[in-house]
Parts: structure tokens; C-alpha cells; sequence
């Protein structure tokens, strides 16, 4: 669902009642409603079953059906779709029933405001969300399936691999944060999950983003785990995440969000225990902000509770852009193998945050011609090359692509499907798909992002002779540097940046022919000999320390 576009179904008799509910929706704020309007259950139900519906908002006394039946029939047809009861005042017992039977919330019609109105859809959802659908999310089954199909190929014992399905530890939090508009407060969802404690702390970045839940940052995780143990780190996986949409906040609110965040979860961080990382809608200043408030609470500084914070606290020189350009590095190592010259290769990014911006620049100093890149507003084409350096002041000056004037405005689908050398998607999971990987048209697959493709079309891509970098290897790069600014942290080292970047090289390099040679050796695609090369890693880990008790 895209959240700031909720698709909602009225059913309401009452033709005033109706006009009334449809202009305090198109006055809402923060987020749009698509409305479909019905006055009968019957056509209400015949709506639904066509799908597509969001949220629902009911009437409880209809031509066709009266008071608690009303939404039973509802609920019967429909079990999972978030349900908000409009009553009168003299049907408040009803509706206070209708909620005890599982509805989400009640209105009472003539008695509320726009804003009102929209904080209660969003929150039925939420909870519907939060209730069904925690554990179960495309991104924690990818993860799973993967992790299945490597156990397979390498005939992992079954005790290991029901142990691995499963994060070892989750804490699951909601918590209160002021807006600006200092009468509000809104209650949100957070998550921290440890996947393996076997091979020392847990290390995992900590997204902002309004799809997260307990399964997305269970993946996260997980994929974690298997990228520490191919790089060879002393790391077990964990991520962390608050599931809402950051790109309206103010730094104050997003301060506020994070240190509040941090205390809630403050039992599960430390920096000889779970250390956080940036990762999507976070950056350097929310870890300054961790680590402040993790600070306060144990009464001395802590720069080591969290990697990726800024220089001058303690962060690492080449963090920042470590990630982009370790997938630069892997994709420099894929080149050779498959003999392409970069300074002759086109290449399309998707997504120009930190891992895309910084993959574009450093591919551009490699003499790649940038052909595509885009963001959550747009894709610009250009097919003569884009200018990196140029792309950058934009996005200083607008924050967001759009409007970007030297090339032409495409859509993200568009921009996976053009024609080049190298296509490295950046932003978001589950991006290539059985949908659209016929219609990939690049030799090689550089994974910046996490999870951006499915199994269906991994297998396509690979019978289409298309070379993957899989992401725990290609976007490495990030817990790589994370780990050397650990190690700067607890031992009060100051390495240079050319230290951290020949060391970071050279343990990428190692990583790309591990996965290689066991890719070559046991006739696997890249993904499954970079998860196979991770698992065994803990798997002899696991032995090695024995069951406790
Ligand atoms: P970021 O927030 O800095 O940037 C994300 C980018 O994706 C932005 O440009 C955003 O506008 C764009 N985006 C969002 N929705 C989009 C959409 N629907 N279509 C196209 N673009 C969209 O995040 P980041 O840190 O660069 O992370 C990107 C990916 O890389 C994530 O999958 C993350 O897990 C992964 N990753 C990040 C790091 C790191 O060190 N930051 C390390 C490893 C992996």
C-alpha cells in the first residue's frame, strides 16, 4: 500500500452524511484518499471483492442490512480490511459494539474535523497492519526462501537450519513523539531484531520508513548475518527500524523520534552488544543523536553504541560513502571477470541517497557513462551521460530529483528496463521481479540496495546470462567500514581515509572471490554461493561453541 495514498470505501445511506464525510476527506493533509462511495452493504461487499480497498467506512444502519449484522456480514466477506464505524450520537452503544467485535474505531458523524478523521484511518490501519501482518512480509520470505535454497545446495543439518529461519531475539516497541504542531503526538511502531548472537555483538543499521515492520527488519537482519560472516567480521546481523514516513519531518521531529526511539530499545543496544548503523531515512545525525541519548543514560560518552555518525564524534573517515563505494569495488572485480572496459560501459542507477549517490560518483571516476538515475519523485534519463557533480548541487539545492533539467523525466519502472552495461538498483527491496526481469536489459546486476530481487527473477536473470552481484556482497562495503570505525572506537585509533580504503578493498576483493571460486566450484549463481559461503561460516561457529545447556 502506498501510504500517503489510501484507498477508502464508504457505506453510508444517509446522503448528507455521505457529502459531509467526503469533503472532510478531500480536505485531509498529510495523506490523499482515493473515495468510492456506496449506500448499500450489498454494493459495498460487491466493491470489496473486487479488491484494491484500503480501509472501509461504515455505517452501521443500512437499507440492506441492520446494526451489529451490518458489520459481522462485513467482517465475514472481509477479514482483514480495517473497518471505521461512522455513528450518530444516539447509535453510540452500537458502535462501541461494533468495536468489541473487532472494528478499529468509531466517529461520530457530525462531531469530527478533517484531521480527525484521517488520524483515525491511519491508525486503523496501523493496527490491522501491526496486528496481522508483523511477521509476514514479502522481504522476510525472500529471505527465508533464499536461506532454504543455499541450506539445500549445502546440505545444511536440519537443527542449523530451523534455527536460522528465525531471528534469535526481536523487541517490538510503540512509542509517543511530539510533532511540531505541538498538540500532536503521534504513536508509532518500532523494531530491533538480533538474528545470530553466535559470532560476538550484533551490527545493523536502523531504517525510517513507513512500510517497516517486525518481518521487513527480520530480513534485514538476517541478510545482515550472512554479510558479516562472508566478510569475515566478528558480527552477528541485526537491523532495526520505525515504521513511519520521515521525508516530511523537521529535524526537531526527527530528533525527538530518534531519541525517544533509542531509549525505548537502550536494553538491546551497547557497543559490546547490538551496534546501530544508518540505513534507509537515517543518516549521521540521527546516529549523533543515539549516541547522545545512550550517553546520557549511562552517564559517560559512548561513540562506540553506533557506527556512521560524523567525524568530529568519533565516526570514521570513508564511512559515508563506503557502501557506494564498495559496490564500486565488487563491480570493478565483476568487470574483469566478465573482460568489460568500464570507461565503455553505460550504467543505470535507481536511487541516489547515499549508496546511489556515492556508486554513481565513484563509477563516474572509473570512466562509466551514467546514463539513468532517480529517486522517490523521478528517473532522469540522458542517454549522452549525466553529470554526477552537477546531480549532486541539484539534490543539495531541491533535496529531490524533480525538475532536474538536463535530461528527460522517466518513471522508476522505465528506468530498470533501459538498456546499459550496469544497472545497480539503490533504494528499495523488491524492485526486479518475475513481472519484469525478462525486460532487464544489463550484464551485470550490482545490488546496492537490500533485497531488491525476487527468487523468480533471480532465476530469470541468471538463465538470461546476466552476472549478479548479490546484495550481502555488493553493499558490504557499509558494514565493512562500520566494523573499522567499531575497532577505531574502542581502541581510540584514527585510521586514514587511504587505510580504510586499501583495507576495505582488499577484504570486498577477498569476499567477490569467495563467492566467485565456490560459485565456479559448485556450479551456483552468485547469490547462493555468497549465502552458502556466510551460513558455513556460522555454522561452524555454532559447533564449535556447542549447545547450552
Ligand atoms: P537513502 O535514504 O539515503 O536513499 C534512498 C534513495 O532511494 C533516495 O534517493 C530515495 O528518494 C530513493 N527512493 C525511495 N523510494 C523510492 C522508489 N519508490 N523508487 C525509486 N527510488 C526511491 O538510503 P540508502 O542508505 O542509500 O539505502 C538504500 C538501500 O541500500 C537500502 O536498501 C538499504 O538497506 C541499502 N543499504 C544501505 C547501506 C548504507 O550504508 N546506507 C548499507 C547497505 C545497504
Amino acid at each position: 500500500m502506498d501510504s500517503s495514498n489510501i484507498r477508502s470505501l464508504v457505506i453510508e445511506d444517509n446522503a448528507v452524511h455521505a457529502r459531509l464525510i467526503l469533503s472532510l476527506l478531500a480536505k485531509a493533509e498529510a495523506v490523499s484518499f482515493d473515495v468510492v462511495h456506496v449506500d448499500t452493504l450489498t454494493a459495498g461487499l460487491a466493491r470489496l471483492a473486487q479488491g484494491g480497498i484500503d480501509v472501509v467506512l461504515l455505517d452501521l444502519v443500512l437499507p440492506d442490512s441492520q446494526e451489529l449484522d451490518t458489520f459481522l456480514r462485513l467482517r465475514k466477506e472481509a477479514p482483514d480490511i480495517p473497518v471505521v464505524i461512522l455513528s450518530g450520537l444516539e447509535d453510540i452503544n452500537l458502535a462501541a459494539r461494533a468495536v468489541e467485535s473487532g472494528a478499529q474505531a468509531y466517529l461520530i458523524k457530525g462531531q469530527i474535523n478533517s484531521a480527525q478523521l484521517e488520524r483515525s484511518i491511519r491508525y486503523a490501519i496501523e493496527r490491522t497492519r501491526a496486528q496481522s501482518g508483523e511477521w509476514d512480509s514479502p522481504m522476510f520470505r525472500l529471505a527465508q526462501q533464499q536461506f532454504l535454497k543455499a541450506a539445500q545446495i549445502m546440505d545444511l543439518d536440519d537443527n542449523f537450519r530451523q534455527r536460522l529461519l528465525f531471528p534469535q531475539r526481536t523487541q517490538v516497541v510503540t512509542f509517543p513523539f511530539r510533532r511540531d504542531k505541538h498538540e500532536e503526538v503521534e504513536t508509532v511502531f518500532g523494531y530491533r531484531v538480533q538474528h545470530v548472537l553466535t559470532m560476538g555483538p550484533t551490527k545493523g543499521g536502523i531504517r525510517y520508513h513507513q512500510e517497516v515492520n517486525l518481518g521487513e527488519v527480520s530480513a534485514l537482519a538476517m541478510w545482515m548475518t550472512w554479510k558479516c560472516a562472508l566478510m569475515q567480521l566478528p558480527f552477528g546481523g541485526a537491523k532495526g527500524g520505525v515504521r513511519v514516513d520521515p521525508t516530511g519531518f523537521s529535524r526537531k521531529e526527527l530528533q525527538r523520534l530518534t531519541r525517544r526511539f533509542t531509549s525505548e530499545i537502550i536494553g538491546m543496544i551497547g557497543p559490546d552488544k547490538d551496534i546501530p548503523a544508518p540505513d534507509m531515512g537515517t543518516d549521521e545525525n540521527v546516529m549523533a543523536w543515539i549516541m547522545d541519548t545512550y550517553s546520557q543514560q549511562v552517564g559517560y560518552s559512548v561513540p562506540a553504541v553506533v557506527t556512521g555518525k560524523p567525524v568530529v564524534l568519533g565516526g570514521s573517515l570513508g564511512r559515508k560513502e563506503a557502501t557506494g563505494r564498495g559496490v564500486v569495488y565488487t563491480i570493478e572485480d565483476a568487470a574483469k571477470h566478465m573482460g568489460m572496459t568500464l570507461d565503455q560501459c553505460t550504467a543505470v542507477i535507481q536511487g541516489f541517497g547515499n549508496v546511489g549517490s556515492n556508486t554513481a560518483r565513484f563509477l563516474a571516476e572509473d570512466g562509466v557513462k551514467i546514463v539513468a538515475v532517480s529517486d522517490a519523485t523521478t528517473g532522469i534519463y540522458n542517454p549522452r551521460g549525466l553529470s554526477v557533480g552537477s546531480l549532486l548541487e541539484y539534490i543539495r539545492e531541491h533535496r529531490f530529483l524533480k525538475g532536474y533539467p538536463e535530461g528527460e523525466e522517466i518513471s522508476n519502472a522505465e528506468l530498470l528496463e533501459l538498456p546499459c552495461d550496469i544497472l545497480v538498483p539503490a533504494a528499495l527491496q523488491n524492485q526486479i521481479s518475475a513481472e519484469n526481469a525478462p525486460r532487464i536489459n544489463c550484464k551485470l546486476l550490482a545490488e546496492g540496495a537490500n533485497g531488491p530481487t525476487s527468487l523468480e527473477a533471480d532465476e530469470i536473470l541468471n538463465n538470461k546470462g546476466i552476472f549478479i552481484v548479490p546484495d550481502v556482497l555488493a553493499n558490504a562495503g557499509g558494514v565493512t567500514v562500520s566494523y573499522f570505525e567499531w575497532v577505531q572506537g574502542t581502541q581510540n585509533y584514527m585510521w586514514s581515509l587511504d587505510e580504510i580504503n586499501s583495507r576495505l578493498h582488499k577484504i570486498m576483493t577477498t569476499a567477490f572471490h569467495a563467492a566467485l571460486e565456490r560459485s565456479q566450484r559448485d556450479h551456483v549463481d552468485m547469490r547462493t554461493a555468497a549465502l552458502i559461503e556466510g551460513i558455513d561460516r556460522i555454522t561452524q561457529a555454532k559447533l564449535l561453541r556447542g549447545l547450552f545447556p
